[in-house]
C-alpha cells in the first residue's frame, strides 16, 4: 500500500521545528514528527496513521550528540541506534543500554532508526522503555512553553502513548553511568532474531556484604508498557545470590504479572512463563557481573 497524501516539512533548526508544530496545531492540522521512519513509514504505508503533515527532523544535527556531562550520558533524540551501538562511552559506561541497543531489530534498522524515535514510539515490546525504568532515565522535551525533564516512570503512559504533550519534541534522553560493581543483564525471547520481543527482562543488581542489596527489574512485551517487577525486587533484598534464590524470585516475578498480554503468537500463560524463565536467567547473568 501507499501512504495517504501529506504535506512534508524539513526544518533546519529546533526552534523552527517547534514553531512549525505550534502553527500547524493552531491550524487544526494533524502533524507528526518523522525521525528514522522505521516505525512511522510502515504505519503510513498501511494507513494505520494518516497525518496531514510530516515534520522531518533529519536536518537537526544538533540532536545527533552522544555526550557525557555532569556525570550522566546524554543522547540526542536523532542519534541513530547504530551510533549508540558504536559509542565507546555507552559501551563502557552504560553497558546495559548498549546491550539493549544491539537487540533492536537488525543492523539496517539501527542504521536509520533514532534513539529518540524508540522512546517516542513507546512500543510495549521495545527494549528501551524497560531499560529506562531500570536506570531511572530522564527524557528532555521541548515545546513552545519551554523545556522540561520527564522521569521514565512518568514518560511511558500506556500502549504507544507517552507523556509528550501535543507540540512537544523529544530532544534528548539522559541516563546515569552504571556504578562500578553493578551487575546487569537484558534477555528476550522473540520468534526470529531481530523481531520485537514476545517477552523480555532487563535488570541491574548490586551486592552488599555478599548479599543481594539493590535490584531493579523490568519486564517488556507483557503489558501495555514496560513494568517494574517490584515484588521480585523486594524478595531479593538481603538474599544469598544463588540458584535457589533466583528460582524463587523468578516464580514471584511471574506470579506478580497482573494480566500479561495475549496474541496469536504467545498466550498470556506463555508470556508469564517466559518472564519467570528470563528473570532466573538474567539474575544469574547479572550476578556473574556484580562484585
Ligand atoms: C523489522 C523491524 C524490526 C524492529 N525491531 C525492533 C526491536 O526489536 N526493538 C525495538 O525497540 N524496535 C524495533 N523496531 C522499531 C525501530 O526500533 C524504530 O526505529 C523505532 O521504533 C522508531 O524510531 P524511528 O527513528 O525510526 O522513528 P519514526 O518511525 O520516525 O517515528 C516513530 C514515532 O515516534 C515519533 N517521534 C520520533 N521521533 C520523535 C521525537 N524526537 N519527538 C517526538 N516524537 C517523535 C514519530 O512521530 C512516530 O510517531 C523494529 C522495526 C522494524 C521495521
Amino acid at each position: 500500500m501507499k501512504p495517504a497524501p501529506f504535506d512534508y516539512y524539513a526544518p533546519e533548526t529546533l526552534p523552527e521545528a517547534i514553531a512549525l508544530m505550534a502553527r500547524l496545531e493552531n491550524e487544526g492540522c494533524d502533524a507528526k514528527i518523522l525521525a528514522g521512519g522505521q516505525s512511522l513509514m510502515p504505519m503510513l504505508a498501511m494507513r494505520v496513521a494518516r497525518p496531514d503533515a510530516l515534520i522531518d527532523l533529519r536536518r537537526l544535527t544538533a540532536l545527533n550528540h552522544i555526550a557525557e556531562h555532569d556525570g550522566i550520558i546524554a543522547i540526542g533524540a536523532m542519534a541513530t541506534k547504530r551510533a549508540a551501538e558504536e559509542s565507546t562511552l555507552i559501551r563502557e559506561r552504560q553497558p546495559l543500554f548498549h546491550a539493549a541497543t544491539q537487540l533492536v531489530g537488525h543492523r539496517q534498522i539501527r542504521n536509520r532508526g533514532s534513539v529518540g524515535g524508540s522512546f517516542a514510539h513507546a512500543d510495549p515490546a521495545s527494549e528501551y522503555p524497560a531499560v529506562a525504568l531500570v536506570l531511572d532515565m530522564e527524557m528532555q522535551a521541548v515545546g513552545e512553553g519551554g523545556e522540561r525533564l520527564i522521569p521514565a516512570s512518568e514518560f511511558f503512559v500506556t500502549y504507544m502513548t507517552t507523556a509528550l504533550e501535543p507540540g512537544e519534541i523529544l530532544t534528548e534522553v539522559r541516563m546515569p553511568m552504571l556504578p562500578a560493581g553493578t551487575g546487569w543483564a537484558i534477555q528476550e525471547i522473540s520468534r526470529r532474531n531481530g523481531d520485537l520481543a514476545l517477552a523480555g527482562v532487563a535488570l541491574t543488581l548490586r551486592f552488599s556484604g555478599g548479599l543481594c542489596a539493590d535490584a531493579r527489574i523490568a519486564a517488556f512485551g507483557v503489558d501495555a508498557t514496560a513494568v517494574r517487577l517490584t515484588a521480585a525486587e523486594d524478595a531479593l533484598a538481603g538474599q544469598k545470590p544463588d540458584a535457589a534464590t533466583f528460582a524463587r524470585v523468578a516464580a514471584i516475578a511471574a506470579a506478580s504479572l497482573a494480566e500479561p498480554m495475549s496474541c496469536i503468537h504467545a498466550s498470556a500463560d506463555y508470556r508469564r512463563h517466559l518472564i519467570g524463565v528470563l528473570v532466573e536467567r538474567t539474575l544469574a547473568e547479572a550476578a556473574g557481573r556484580a562484585r
